[in-house]
């Protein structure tokens, strides 16, 4: 596996790949979840690139990139033993020359669920997005399920641009009680741990958005929102200062 800090460089590589690229964007501190989304990659494409890069612009919260878990080493060593052809671990001044003068916005789903709450948040998710689609040239990128909605919108911004790269989606991957790993999970503690695996209990019980919220709160959770769209329900609820995110099928 080759490692690029420098974009131009990458580019270069790039044009000497042949057969299909796949591209998993993530932004480290890897676990399963993301591993699956590179494994689909390895085999469906003949090369496959992978990203870790914290992208400050779509925190909306300083406290919350300052502590946000990283792993570099081991998760270099993960990427090496499945087989990843590249990957890419850019600095800020190489994905914005501009400074972030230049953004990608939508105007309608990205200020529901999330985006109501994380000002500029997706703004901050798509800019970036196609910044590494344009600079991979990947046929293929992956997407998890885990969010929908950053999911939802990438497919719509691939599809205002034109832009050639197919997104696939990946179901969410969850710990063996229900809890969708997630690389903030490594911030609760040991209680708000065992807790946490109550938001996939609570969302997938057929009971009504009220009950489920009555239920959460009652546990502990702070909610953000428990909403239902296209025949899914949305939940974003804190414990303590961890934000966790998950969704599911109705
Ligand atoms: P992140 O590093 O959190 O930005 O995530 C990188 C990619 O992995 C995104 O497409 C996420 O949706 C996906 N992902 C994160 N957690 C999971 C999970 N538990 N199951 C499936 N995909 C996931």
């Amino acid at each position: 596996m080759t490692i690029f800090k420098d974009m131009p460089q990458w580019q270069s590589f790039r044009k000497s790949l042949t057969g299909t690229l796949g591209f998993v964007p993530t932004m480290g501190a890897l676990h399963d979840g993301h591993l699956l989304l590179v494994k689909e990659s390895l085999l469906q494409n003949d090369k496959t690139v992978v990203s870790i890069y914290v992208n400050p612009t779509q925190f909306n919260n300083k406290s919350d990139l300052k502590t946000y878990p990283s792993s570099l080493e081991s998760d270099i060593e993960k990427l090496k033993a499945i087989g990843v052809t590249a990957l890419l671990t850019p600095t800020y001044e190489q994905m914005y020359p501009d400074k972030y003068c230049y953004k990608v916005t939508e105007s309608d789903f990205s200020s529901t669920l999330c985006g109501s709450h994380r000002l500029g948040h997706f703004d901050g998710v798509l800019t970036v997005v196609l910044k590494l689609l344009l600079i991979t040239q990947a046929d293929r990128a992956y997407f998890g399920e885990k969010d929908y909605q950053q999911l939802q919108l990438i497919r719509g911004m691939v599809e205002a641009f034109f832009i050639k790269t197919k997104i696939i989606p990946i179901k969410t991957i969850r710990e063996a009680d229900g809890l969708a790993m997630s690389s903030r999970n490594k911030k609760l503690t040991k209680e708000q741990r065992k807790l946490a695996a109550q938001l996939f209990e609570q969302i997938s019980k057929t009971q009504s958005s009220e009950q489920t919220k009555l239920s959460l709160r009652k546990l502990g959770f702070k909610l953000d929102y428990l909403e239902e769209h296209f025949n899914r329900r949305f939940v974003a609820a804190s414990l303590g200062d961890v934000r966790l995110i998950d969704n599911v099928e109705l």
